[in-house]
């Protein structure tokens, strides 16, 4: 159609290619009118870009704040606000009768001072990187796999059995006994993690109280020979 004119415009913000718009509109013949239309469609991608621009830095604000920067899992901060949250709806659902349970695993990697004195702390910064991915590999999308410090991880499991939860935790600690590491080629052995595991409501109905029982049975996992994940009683 002659009257047609479609028109490929560049979206940018902050120097960012952001994608193209395509415009379809009819063929203006007057050069004023067609000057200022062209004038306001400019002005319209710019906002446009920008307000997608700021949609984009306010994300990868938010994902810093909720992150760790070491390993990409999330932070303490995020681990603290949305245990809460799972363990609020845990209580609601729970009355309702629907819910499977909650589970929370405390998990310390073994011997790490050791590794870090043997290979460099360097090495050990990417061994922590790599076990977080297991990690993070080992959760589905609903759970939350955070570093809670230094070389201690949590991971939250929502409506999940006692039995399945697990199962769950014991795949994760073979996961990271299988791990192969090879820091810039390097042969560093292998590691592995003790996991102590509490589960709502029986070992607590409380963050507080499912931390306090899964560090206790983290402490008799270590104590027991380590390697190992350990039900809280
Ligand atoms: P255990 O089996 O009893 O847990 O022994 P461990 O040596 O792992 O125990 P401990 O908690 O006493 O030591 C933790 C060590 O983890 C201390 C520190 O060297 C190391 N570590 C903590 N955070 C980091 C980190 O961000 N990077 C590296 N490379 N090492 C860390
Ligand atoms: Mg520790
Ligand atoms: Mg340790």
């Amino acid at each position: 159609n002659n009257n047609n004119n479609i028109q490929c415009l560049p979206l940018m913000a902050y120097g960012e290619l952001l994608g193209i718009v395509v415009l379809e509109g009819d063929v203006v013949n007057d050069p004023q009118e067609s000057l200022e239309i062209e004038g306001s469609r400019r002005f319209a991608l710019e906002q446009v870009g920008l307000s997608i621009g700021n949609l984009k830095l306010r994300e990868s604000l938010r994902q810093a704040s909720i992150r760790d920067v070491l390993t990409g899992l999330y932070n303490r901060r995020f681990f603290d606000e949305s245990s809460q949250r799972e363990v609020l709806r845990a209580q609601r659902q729970q009355s309702k009768g629907d819910y499977d349970g909650l589970a929370l695993m405390m998990i310390d990697i073994d011997h790490f001072k050791r590794f870090n004195d043997q290979h460099g702390h360097e090495v050990g910064d990417v061994v922590l990187r790599e076990v977080a991915q297991v990690l993070q590999s080992q959760t589905r999308g609903s759970d939350v796999a955070a570093r809670f410090g230094g070389e201690e991880f949590t991971i939250v499991l929502a409506d999940i059995t006692d039995q399945l939860a697990l199962e769950r935790a014991e795949r994760v600690r073979k996961a990271v006994e299988d791990l192969v590491l090879r820091p810039s080629g390097k042969d560093v052995g292998s590691i592995t993690i003790s996991i102590g595991l509490a589960q709502f409501p029986k070992h607590g109905t409380s963050v507080e109280a499912l931390l306090l029982a899964a560090d206790k049975a983290l402490y008799e996992a270590k104590n027991s020979g380590r390697n190992r994940v350990v039900v809280a009683t």
